[in-house]
């Protein structure tokens, strides 16, 4: 049985003090629905929120996530932070290849495989972002372009570091636009990655990763894409933004 995963992705908002009260209230939030969550909640602040935000959460069944990292572990890299660095703090997840560092920020799949595995060197769960745009979906290439992304960040990992990495669908057109793709939609493609896993590490592997889903997920539409076969959780951006949005995904 995979563990549910609830991801919060704050993107470039929440300074630190926005973003230990709004901690505050998602763990006021959780202990009044009786404790720990039956899904592993991460919220992934701003890098400069973290230390905040790690306070917040120290002692609690809570994680943390940060946005990016860098893949060297320390030098003349400015403005640059790395894993260790994320490690050293106590954040516990990391993600690589977000669909906004790939086409605001142009990183490509080369770049984000050496994030993916600097992270994993670090102790860190690398979230390995993957997802098509809307004209590759209109024209058939949403599959290509997706296990392209897949295959070149983890196909030259061995099979002891892949299953500690997780996996985030995000098709591009659904992301922060309210449009989200259906159950259905989602859960083929996570199918169609499962798959690709099993291909490249085999059936263990592939039948333990965690794969979330990503792109416009709310309060209204979270717990069907909880039962779609394969999505074992989700990538939230906008509604994780409110305590009591986020927590109402949380508790669909
Ligand atoms: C995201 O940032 O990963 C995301 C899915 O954003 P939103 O939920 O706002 O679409």
């Amino acid at each position: 049985m995979r563990k549910r995963i609830v991801a919060g992705n704050w993107k470039m908002h929440m300074g630190f003090r926005d973003g230990a009260a709004l901690a505050r209230e998602i763990l006021e939030g959780i202990g009044k629905r009786g404790g720990d969550p039956v899904c592993e909640v991460v919220l992934m602040p701003p890098f400069v929120t973290l230390p905040a935000v790690m306070e917040v959460i120290a002692g609690s069944a809570v994680a943390c996530g940060a946005q990016d990292l860098f893949y060297e572990e320390s030098g003349a890299y400015t403005g640059e932070i790395s894993g260790g660095m994320l490690a050293e703090l106590g954040v516990r997840y990391v993600l690589a290849g977000h669909s906004e560092r790939r086409h605001v920020m142009g990183e490509g799949n080369e770049l984000v495989a050496r994030k993916l595995a600097a992270a994993l060197s670090s102790g860190l769960t690398p979230v390995l972002c993957v997802g098509e745009l809307l004209e590759e979906r209109e024209s058939g290439r949403a599959e290509e372009v997706v296990l392209d992304q897949l295959r070149s960040a983890l196909g030259s990992l061995d099979s002891g570091e892949c299953s500690k990495a997780v996996i985030a669908y995000e098709p591009v057109w659904a992301i922060g636009t309210g449009r989200t793709a259906t159950p259905r939609d989602a859960s083929a493609m996570h199918r169609i990655i499962r798959d690709a896993l099993r291909d490249l590490h085999g059936e263990e592997i592939s039948e333990k990763a965690a794969i979330l889903y990503g792109g416009s997920v709310k309060p209204q539409n979270a717990a069907d894409l909880f039962a779609a076969p394969d999505v074992d959780g989700v990538l939230v951006g906008g509604a994780s933004l409110a305590a009591d949005s986020f927590l109402g995904i949380i508790y669909p």
